[in-house]
This record gives C-alpha cells, sequence and structure tokens, in this order.
C-alpha cells in the first residue's frame, strides 16, 4: 500500500483544476520565496517546510527548495506570516504582470 502524504491523509482540499482549483486572475498578491533565507534551500536539508504544511490549498512542494504552485495558489499569505525565517514576500500581482505564474 502506498504512504499517503500529509496533504492525502486529512479532508483538505487539493491542488487542481475545478472549484476551489485554478485560480484564475482574482488573485491580488502572490508569495515570492527568497531562497537566500528559506531553511531548506540554504542548508541542503529537509527541514522546516512550514509553508508546505500550513498552505490550506496544499500548493507547496516538499522540495529542496521548495515551490508554490502558482496557478492553485490563493495568495492568501498564511505561508508569508508563518514562515519562520521571514523568506516568503508577498508581491503584488499587478507588479508581476507579464512575468511567469
Ligand atoms: S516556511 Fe520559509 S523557511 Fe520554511 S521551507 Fe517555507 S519558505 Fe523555507
Ligand atoms: S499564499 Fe496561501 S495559498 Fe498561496 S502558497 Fe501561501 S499559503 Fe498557500
Amino acid at each position: 500500500m502506498a504512504t499517503k502524504t500529509y496533504c492525502e491523509m486529512i479532508s483538505r482540499s487539493q491542488p487542481g483544476p475545478g472549484d476551489g482549483g485554478n485560480t484564475g486572475s482574482w488573485r491580488v498578491k502572490r508569495p515570492i520565496i527568497d531562497y537566500d533565507k528559506c531553511i531548506p534551500a540554504k542548508t541542503k536539508k529537509r527541514a522546516c517546510f512550514t509553508c508546505w504544511l500550513l498552505c490550506p490549498d496544499c500548493v507547496v512542494s516538499k522540495t529542496i527548495p521548495p515551490a508554490i504552485n502558482l496557478d492553485y495558489c490563493k495568495g492568501c499569505g498564511i505561508c508569508a506570516e508563518e514562515c519562520p525565517a521571514g523568506a516568503i514576500e508577498m508581491v503584488d500581482e499587478a507588479s508581476q504582470t507579464g512575468k511567469e505564474k
């Protein structure tokens, strides 16, 4: 039997198309990870991942470095608020126009 991930074991939304899925164009702010501050990115160790754990949409990968799937990120800012290293900044979506989502 395959091992389930945290996001598969609990009743929370999964990233994907459909209701509560693809964010579309309404997000006001998006999170940007500063990999110079991010703990697993800096140490190359599987540590922290608070953003992965607390994201209500499960759109942060538990990888080194962690990555945010902006197709489904709702811009709630929880990850930025809870990051112990202050590595995530919420930036205006409008300032990112023309950049890769
Ligand atoms: S919470 Fe912050 S330091 Fe921890 S993995 Fe996420 S971005 Fe990196
Ligand atoms: S802003 Fe919210 S939805 Fe987007 S990655 Fe952070 S916690 Fe998840």
